[in-house]
């Protein structure tokens, strides 16, 4: 039986919207078990929508057990065979795109807008994937021995295991799901217990997708858990790839797992992410696009700007201009027409974001704008905050961690070789921007000499990449790539051939054996 918590009318409300979004993608909420469950809440009303079941570290190694099996299948379907499976699911996601997004709403907290982003983005992933179908393959190079050939092939790895965040809860799986299988993997998805309805969804769409092509349901394998699940399928020697998104603790908690089982890893963690505003900046543009990036997503994005380095000639006007409109950014349910900033997805970040400011009002910053918990009526116990901008003189450390949260920091330079060494300066490696008309500052930004960030931009924001470039970031991010580009080479293994078609076996370096 699926448990039901009813608190207030608002709870009740959604639990009903969310119940009604699953029903339209073709699934129901899984039933809370004997042996525990999961609330699954909103961060809309605070609230216990409803329970489901809890898997653990058995159902992981019964879904890593599946999707084993189905490998040994999957892997010799035609690429192109393969990517029609994946055009169907692009196809389905088009057609429930407002589905999938009112279930992103109601669990992550995404206004509508970005909600329906992330699914686009989905389908947009689905058709590069696609096209992929019928580009995978390797070079031919010229080989030192007369009559013979020097190749390489690309074979599918085996069984794919995604660990993904709250706050995209369905695209990270897409970037990695649609691309893998089209490869040739299975996939083992161990969505964040914080999203999980939003999971159940997407996966109904992939299931339909498979079974009207007839293939087996072990292809996509979901597991609906927490940590003990997460460290089953981590620890698994079977799961040849674990891709997982999320914090850098968990990075660091996964990466020698599967290191130590000899298993590839693909890590996509935090972010400090910053923006240079130069003296000769558009600053109307530089003003919306830090907007967008610090304040959107109320700064629950991996890319979300955190730092804004200011040139001094222009700090003043624009903290002015952005306090100014940071006093006007409207708060409140995501759902609303008009609404710009959503909620922290619970209590703990909004108590996290709080303690932030303290300390960086401690190490000598001045709050200027935001930074407050916001009272929406009858969600009183959801977790609203006013976006919050931060004057700091020093980089302190405070400023130097990722708080997932709606602070920016603004910093001030006078020379760029100044404001680069402060860009640089925190452990994360994500995402990174500089507003300026100037040609040499911007090309110096994105040399050697410039930011070491995965994600390199000029007159945009942080946030909001594109499918088709690879996505990923260096240093404590943990240099994985994912989604477009040649990402796709992290997924398959790669075999070096070299064929002897002449009568003769000369041996390369010009080796003589007898
Ligand atoms: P989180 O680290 O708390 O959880 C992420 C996922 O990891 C969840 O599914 C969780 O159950 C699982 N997990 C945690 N510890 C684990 C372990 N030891 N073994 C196996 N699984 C484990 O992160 P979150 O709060 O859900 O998401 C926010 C974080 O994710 C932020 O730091 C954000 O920057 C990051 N993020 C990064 C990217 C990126 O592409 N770089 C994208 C989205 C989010």
């Amino acid at each position: 039986m699926t448990s039901t918590t009813t608190h207030t009318p608002l709870t009740t409300e959604l639990r009903d919207a969310a119940l009604a979004a699953l029903g339209r993608l073709g699934a129901t909420a899984p039933e809370a078990s004997t042996d525990g469950d999961l609330a699954v809440v909103s961060p809309l009303s605070g609230q216990p929508l409803l329970h489901v079941r809890r898997d653990g570290a058995a159902e992981a190694t019964a879904a890593v057990d599946r999707a084993a099996e189905a490998f040994t299948t999957w892997r010799s379907v035609p690429a192109p065979v393969r990517g029609q499976v994946i055009k169907r699911l692009g196809e389905l996601l088009t057609e429930h795109k407002t589905d999938l997004a009112e279930l992103v709403t109601i669990e992550a907290g995404k206004v509508t807008s970005e909600a329906l982003g992330e699914v686009q983005e989905m389908i947009d992933i689905c058709d590069f994937a696609v096209g992929l179908s019928r580009q995978v393959g390797g070079r031919t190079m010229p080989s030192e021995r007369p009559g013979h050939r020097l190749m390489e092939t690309w074979h599918p790895m085996g069984v794919v295991g995604v660990i993904s965040a709250f706050n995209f809860p369905v695209a990270v799986w897409s970037w990695n799901t649609a691309v893998a299988l089209v490869c040739g993997d299975t996939v083992v998805w161990k969505p964040s217990e914080k999203t999980l309805l939003s999971a159940v969804g997407a996966s109904a769409l992939l299931d339909r997708a498979l079974a009207e092509a007839g293939f087996p349901a072990g292809v996509s394998q979901l597991l609906l858990g927490d940590l003990e699940a997460g460290e089953a399928l981590v620890a698994d020697t079977r799961v040849a790839l674990v891709s997982a998104t999320g914090s850098e603790r968990m990075g660091q908690q996964v990466a020698p797992v599967v290191a130590a089982r000899g298993g590839r890893y693909l890590l996509e963690l935090g972010g400090n992410n910053a923006a240079i505003v130069a003296p000769s900046a558009d600053l109307d543009l530089a003003v919306r696009g830090a907007v967008f990036s610090a304040a959107g997503t109320a700064g629950q994005r991996c890319t979300s700007l955190r730092r804004l380095i200011v040139h001094e000639s222009v700090a003043d006007e624009v903290v002015a201009r952005l306090a100014k409109v940071y006093s006007d950014l409207p708060v409140g349910d995501p759902r609303a027409g008009g609404t710009l900033v959503g909620p922290l997805v619970d209590a703990g970040a909004r108590d996290r974001m709080l303690a932030a400011i303290d300390e960086a009002v401690a190490a000598g910053g001045t709050l200027v704008v935001g930074g407050t918990a916001v009272t929406v009526l009858g969600a009183e116990d959801a977790a609203y905050v006013h976006p919050a901008i931060v004057r700091m003189a020093t980089q302190a450390d405070v400023v130097k961690r990722e708080t997932f949260a709606p602070i920016l920091y603004v910093l001030t330079y006078s020379e760029l070789s100044e404001a680069i060494a402060l860009h640089n300066d925190v452990p994360q490696g994500l995402s990174s921007a500089i507003f300026t008309m100037d040609v040499r500052e911007a090309e110096t930004f994105m040399s050697e000499a410039g930011s070491d960030c995965g994600i390199v931009n000029v007159n945009i924001g942080t946030s909001g990449a594109e499918i088709g470039g690879a996505f990923g970031g260096e240093k404590s991010t943990g240099g994985g790539r994912e989604s477009g580009s040649d990402a796709w080479k992290q997924y398959m293994r790669r075999a070096t051939n070299t064929v002897n078609y002449s009568t003769e076996l000369p041996l390369a370096q010009g080796v003589n054996f007898g």
